[in-house]
């Protein structure tokens, strides 16, 4: 008797105990915990009022939370809570090492970043994995395979079809940057030296990347008046290979085109009725920005640098090289002065030009703003290592048309910004609160909830992240605060290096990013890998 009155004693204090600890807020079930918020789930249905609690990286409840469960608690009364937006289309892998706070993108609610965009990508992948793990990073990273780098790497900078060996190796190259974790291909047609290369070749080099469950992602061989072929050897590539196709900043690049939006939708759509995954992402603005490259013939760099500055020396090849840049980059079908659309971004050796355009470049330089000497200009800043570009190519229409196809998703086509270095595109900055302040808020272009599932579930899909992109208990809590009536962007062109307003927490993993306004110095992202990855895969 004695000895049952010992064990009921030692029951009796053992309930006092956790009773008294959960009072004392000793023990909490939840790490974080967001109050009152107006969700929205990232599947396009419509905001709802809960809390959400967070133990350790994932969501782990969705409804009524008692504030005294949590270790931490964030009012998000009148505040918009949705999943962290996913930037399929960015080239972060270029700096992402050097500057892991990504802060460019944390300000516009960004939670995960994909790298290795239009055919390029650091090369051997695993390496900058090795260094992104060792550091760490604010937010989720994950990378796509570049033909172009797989491309120079075996073959140089020839102008021919691959040889069965160059194939194979180029073959051999991609199965070992897919095993290291990335998760698809990505073609750069308009750049070297993937202009050089045929639809079979890039047939053949996707028929690895199936096997590991990759996409097929392409910055097309053309954007202006061939646009409709480029999109249908894009759709050949990924038909043939059964896998998922992702336009790459998808747009109606040249006047010539403007309004015809049917040359995207029809092929697109026809592609999807026969059951190709084929879907777009694009950038909320009229002007694109890349190097120069791309506005001379492909010819011109054969051999690579040393033989493009030898023919610039020969007369007759000379004036070839320029009216194929008048005729690509100067001339318009509308009317419109062309040298004054196009802006000088970043140039080494020319920095005094950054900032402005080629007309006000050619006048500062005692010139006649005419289109010849413009393509003078531009032979000899590409003489002299070349420049990135900001050129205003689009039109205003054409963006919000293209932004209402349900299959388009939202992506910056940017990079990791250093503030203040440069005049980049404002897109860096910019893009996620520019759709939701602009696009949504003022001209009721598409609703909050159908933006948000366009940057969250969409991305999510199309890259097969089965564990983000919603916010769904069991999924990784990857979470962006917003005031749905202040979330802007602040960049544009003239001053670019201006974060994003209105943003108010962002979460990374369960880990607060972003803490009223402020990053706090966390790096609790992941490196999201692919399915190809031979060990410790978290994808
Ligand atoms: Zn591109």
């Amino acid at each position: 008797m004695r000895r049952l009155y010992k064990i009921l004693l030692f029951f009796i204090g053992l309930a006092v105990f956790f009773y008294s600890l959960s009072c004392t807020s000793l023990w909490k079930p939840y790490d974080l915990v967001i109050k009152n918020g107006f969700i929205i789930d990232g599947t396009g249905n419509p905001w709802f009022k809960s809390d959400i609690g967070i133990k350790k990286k994932k969501i782990v409840k969705i409804g009524f939370i008692d504030k005294n469960q949590a270790k931490k608690s964030i009012d998000a009364q009148n505040l918009i809570v949705c999943p962290g937006f996913i930037d399929i289309h960015t080239h972060c892998d270029r700096g992402i090492v050097k500057v892991p706070t990504v802060d460019n993108y944390i300000h516009q609610g960004v939670t995960t970043v994909i790298g290795g965009n239009c055919g390029g990508h650091p090369f051997p992948m695993k390496k900058l994995f090795e260094k992104i793990e060792d550091r760490g990073i604010s937010v989720n990273f994950g990378c796509l395979v570049g033909h172009n780098i797989i491309r120079r790497e075996v073959m140089g900078f020839k102008m021919s079809a691959p040889t069965e060996e160059e194939m194979e190796k180029m073959k051999s190259l991609i199965d070992e940057e897919m095993k290291a974790g990335a998760l698809g291909f990505s073609t750069g047609l308009s750049y070297l030296p993937g202009i050089y290369s045929e639809t079979e070749e890039i047939v053949q080099l996707v028929s690895v990347v199936a096997r590991y469950g990759g996409i097929y992602a392409t910055h097309l061989r053309d954007q202006g008046s061939h646009i409709t072929e480029a999109i249908e050897e894009a759709i050949e590539i990924g038909e043939k290979n059964n896998i998922p196709v992702q336009i790459s900043h998808i747009k109606l690049a040249d006047d010539a085109v403007w309004h015809q939006l049917e040359r995207i939708t029809k092929p697109v759509e026809e592609a999807r009725k026969r059951g190709v995954e084929v879907t777009l992402d694009q950038y909320p603005y009229t002007a694109t920005s890349s190097g120069f490259t791309s506005s001379f013939p492909s010819w011109a760099f054969e051999g690579g640098k040393e033989n493009f500055l030898e023919r610039l020396k020969d007369k007759e090849a000379y004036e070839k090289i320029k009216s194929f840049i008048i005729k690509r980059r100067l001339t318009s079908t509308k009317g419109i002065n062309k040298p004054e659309t196009i802006y000088i971004a970043r140039s080494e050796k020319f920095p005094g030009y950054e900032g402005k355009n080629l007309k006000e470049i050619l006048l500062a330089l005692d010139k006649k703003p005419t289109v010849d000497n413009a393509a003078d200009l531009i032979i000899e800043i590409q003489k002299n290592g070349g420049a990135s570009g900001v050129f205003f190519q689009m039109d205003k229409k054409d963006v919000e048309d293209l932004m209402r196809l349900r299959y388009n998703m939202h992506a910056s086509d940017g990079g990791v910004r250093v503030l203040g270095k440069g005049v980049p595109h404002p897109r860096n900055y910019g893009t996620f609160p520019r759709v939701i302040a602009r696009y949504v808020r003022e001209k009721g272009i598409l609703s909050l909830e159908e933006a948000v599932r366009k940057m969250t579930s969409l991305p999510a899909q199309t890259l097969r992240l089965k564990e983000r992109g919603i916010i769904r208990v069991g999924l990784y809590a990857d979470l962006t605060i917003f005031d749905r009536h202040t979330f802007e962007d602040k960049a544009n062109f003239s001053n670019p290096h201006q974060y994003s307003q209105g943003l108010m927490h962002l979460i990374v993993n369960g880990e607060l990013v972003v803490e009223n306004g402020k990053y706090t110095g966390n790096l609790p992202g992941m490196i999201i890998y692919g399915y190809g990855k031979t060990s410790g895969a978290k994808k």
